[in-house]
């Protein structure tokens, strides 16, 4: 019975079934990993769960997902209800690197391994964590612009405070800008974060630090597209889109449309491919209990979490057709806008 109540996708609520199938799926017991998403938003959440979901139930699983709206109480209650609906593994990415930290904890009681998706969270035990090298994300970022921009003022238009990836992006930034700095060759005259990645936030941020050097900025080095977008969106206004070059992340169709059209200088392509098919590889491996080999560790404060990090990708005009090549976008899409 139980067998043929899994294979209609029925999860038990009940304790016992819990247990059970906790960390191992018994024979015949249909695998259901919960994943519990920040938010939609942004194009490529959409595919990294598109995906995520298609290999789960290539590899004979189903997924549960729920997305938060950037909200941490309802994050935490929508990772409560895939608990208590028995997932056998649950896989979060996290709006806040420490509120999502009790998800862990309430997981582990019911034997429910965790997966930190893209984002760590923070002070937790979290099983694994999968994502790109983003402190080379924030490298690639800094140095495209530097490369175009060797001398003056540069601003840092960061991503939310909440999430750890920002502080990465920015560790990755600081260490190409820092040392320029000390040398005298540039000056960092603005650095915010920007509340919840939205692009409107980082509009008012480009605003303010126009307005404080009175457009005397060489170079941005914005956090991802959507912040680029809002910063290009205050250039837009004083005359100087395209004129100073802006980074990115994330390769979302506007942003490559703006790479063709010179108005952002590059953007970090992480092949959204790559890290939901190896995630729904690593959740159905856990919910068998079978071992992950990670090679690497990444520190959230409390313990090493074992890690796979892929490779991140800088791409500007001269190389868009790798995004092309892989799938990601279409040339007609791409180059809608060029005359
Ligand atoms: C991701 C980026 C994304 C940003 C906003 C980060 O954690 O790594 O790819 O642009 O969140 O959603």
């Amino acid at each position: 019975l139980a067998a043929s109540m899994a294979g209609c996708g029925v999860v038990s609520n009940g304790d016992n079934q819990k247990k059970e199938s906790a960390g191992a799926a018994k024979d015949g017991d249909k695998i259901v990993i919960g994943m519990s998403m920040d938010t939609l938003k942004e194009e490529r959440w959409q595919k990294d769960r598109d995906i995520f979901t298609a290999k789960v139930q290539e590899l004979g699983g189903e997924v549960k997902v729920l997305a938060a709206n950037g909200d941490d109480a309802t994050q935490l209650s929508q990772a409560e209800q895939l608990i208590s609906q028995g997932v056998d593994v649950l896989v979060v990415i996290a709006h806040n690197a420490e509120a999502t930290a009790p998800i862990v904890d309430k997981a582990h009681k019911e034997g429910i391994k965790v997966i930190a998706y893209d984002r760590l969270i923070n002070n937790s035990e979290v099983d694994y964590y999968i994502s790109f090298d983003n402190v080379r994300v924030g490298e690639f970022q800094a140095q495209a612009v530097i490369d175009k921009a060797p001398k003056g003022n540069i601003v840092y238009i960061g991503g939310a405070d909440t999430d750890n990836n920002a502080h990465m992006f920015k560790e990755g930034a600081m260490n190409i800008l820092k040392p320029l700095e000390e040398k005298g060759d540039i000056k960092i005259v603005y650095d915010q974060f920007s509340k919840d990645w939205k692009p409107e936030e980082a509009l008012k941020n480009m605003e303010n630090a126009l307005t404080a050097n009175n457009n005397d900025v060489q170079g941005v080095v914005a956090a991802n597209d959507g912040t680029a977008g809002g910063s290009i969106q205050a250039l837009t206004a004083q005359g100087m889109a395209g004129k100073i070059p802006v980074s990115g992340q994330d390769a979302d169709l506007a942003a490559v449309q703006r790479i063709a059209e010179g108005t952002q200088l590059m953007t970090v392509y992480k092949p959204i491919n790559a890290i939901a098919t190896k995630a729904a590889e690593m959740a159905v491996a856990a919910a068998k209990g079978e071992a992950i080999s990670t090679e690497k560790t990444v520190n959230n404060g409390k313990i090493d979490v074992p890690s796979v990090l892929l490779d991140p990708l800088a791409v500007n005009k001269d190389n868009l057709d790798v995004l092309i090549k892989d799938g990601f976008h279409k040339l007609e899409e791409v180059y809608k806008n060029v005359p």
